[in-house]
């Protein structure tokens, strides 16, 4: 089975948790810092606070900027359920806005949702493909909004030559297995704000202060999402390779991009040239006239060895949001959920690979009769 994604781990990783297994510090050692700082120094950005997850990072953030009971967060219904699901952890209420037809945040959208109970926009770069961050920060500066940025698929990429993760008040990426890098779990608040820095450590370790001694105290209600040395290791050894990771993506994009232009059946996602992506997925868009047909589509490249995989179902149809905040319907994110497949994309396939995916897929579509249900 080719996977849509996958991670890769070569004998320089191995040997860098292997070391770190050996030494004085599993966690609470010096290379949670060196990870932070070399992430800081990739970005761009003035600080890095690492974490156990993006799901972590994303709680924390959200409690950094107080959110609580009785206000709002817009947000994108095409994610995975972690960016609104944390902000209702600290009381707040998800309003979704529909999505263009790249799978990020319609800008356009956003204002009319607007309250007075509004206290933030959360964006994903969906695919990694960079959303219009400064029209977004624009905004949220005009209605005195924070601005976070799921960038969980988009660490690596680019807008205007500058990194993702310096223009938003804060930008969450994750390190779980399959993402861009990888620390087993692991993800990382990226922000030019000392303060939000600051209370993003204090967040991340119980809300506790060392004074002297054997004396501490305890300032704010924490957490414990702490990432091991052992994970930051990881992490160190595949930031490395990262952009090694990234051209190789981005040749298998290219490769796909050619091969797909002008087809009958699906289009793809054009990359702006102002932007970079890291290509943590490949989405094609099927045809209208073959959603009816993607289960058996679906079926039959996993049959074929092609695992396919559809991002996202939009988060509003999940039964918990559905009881909880009743129903939604955003044009444009249940067109996106009909139409999308992710086909692999990753940094240990060979050019060979995808041109087994490529063919394999037409061949699929090619196979199916239509829809009569
Ligand atoms: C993977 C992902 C998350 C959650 O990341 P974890 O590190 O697994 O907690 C959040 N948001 C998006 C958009 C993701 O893709």
């Amino acid at each position: 089975m080719i996977p849509y994604s996958r991670q890769s781990i070569d004998q320089s990783d191995i040997d860098a948790v292997v070391e770190t297994l050996k030494g004085d510090f599993l966690t609470g050692g010096k290379i949670v810092s060196d990870f932070e700082e070399a992430l800081a120094h990739y970005l761009g950005v003035k600080h890095v606070c690492v974490m156990n997850s993006a799901t972590s990072a994303l709680h924390v953030a959200y409690q950094i900027i107080g959110l609580h009971e009785g206000d709002e967060i817009i947000t994108t219904p095409l994610s995975f359920a972690a960016t609104s699901n944390t902000a209702i952890q600290c009381g707040a209420k998800p309003i979704f806005c529909d999505i263009k037809w790249d799978g990020n945040i319609d800008e356009r959208k956003i204002e009319a949702l607007i309250t007075p109970q509004t206290k933030a926009v959360s964006a994903v770069d969906f695919g990694g493909n960079p959303v219009e961050i400064q029209t977004l920060k624009n905004l949220c500066n005009t209605h005195k909004l924070f601005l976070i940025d799921d960038a969980s698929h988009a660490l690596g990429s680019e807008i205007d030559g500058q990194k993702v993760g310096n223009v938003a008040d804060m930008t969450i990426f994750s390190f779980h297995a399959i993402k861009p890098i990888t620390t087993f779990e692991g993800g990382a608040i990226a922000t030019n704000n000392t303060e939000f820095y600051e209370k993003a450590k204090l967040l991340r370790s119980h809300g506790v202060v060392k004074k002297t001694h054997w004396n501490s105290d305890m300032i704010v209600l924490g957490e414990n999402y702490r990432l091991s040395d052992v994970a930051c290791a990881l992490g160190l050894s595949q930031l490395k390779r990262l952009d090694s990771f990234i051209a190789k993506r981005a040749d298998i994009a290219r490769y796909y991009d050619e091969r797909f232009q002008n087809n009958p059946y699906f289009t793809t996602i054009a990359i702006a040239p102002t932007k970079k992506s890291s290509y943590h997925l490949y989405p094609i868009l099927l045809s209208s006239s073959l959603w009816c047909a993607k289960e058996e589509l679906f079926e039959s490249l996993h049959v074929k060895g092609i695992g396919v995989q559809v991002h996202y179902k939009p988060i509003y149809q999940f039964s918990y949001y559905k009881e909880r905040f009743g129903e939604h319907r955003l044009a444009n994110a249940e067109d996106f959920y009909r139409a999308e497949l992710s086909i692999p994309c990753h940094q240990g396939m060979r050019m060979e690979d995808a041109t087994l995916v490529a063919d394999t897929l037409i061949e699929e579509i090619e196979k199916i009769k239509g829809c009569n249900r």
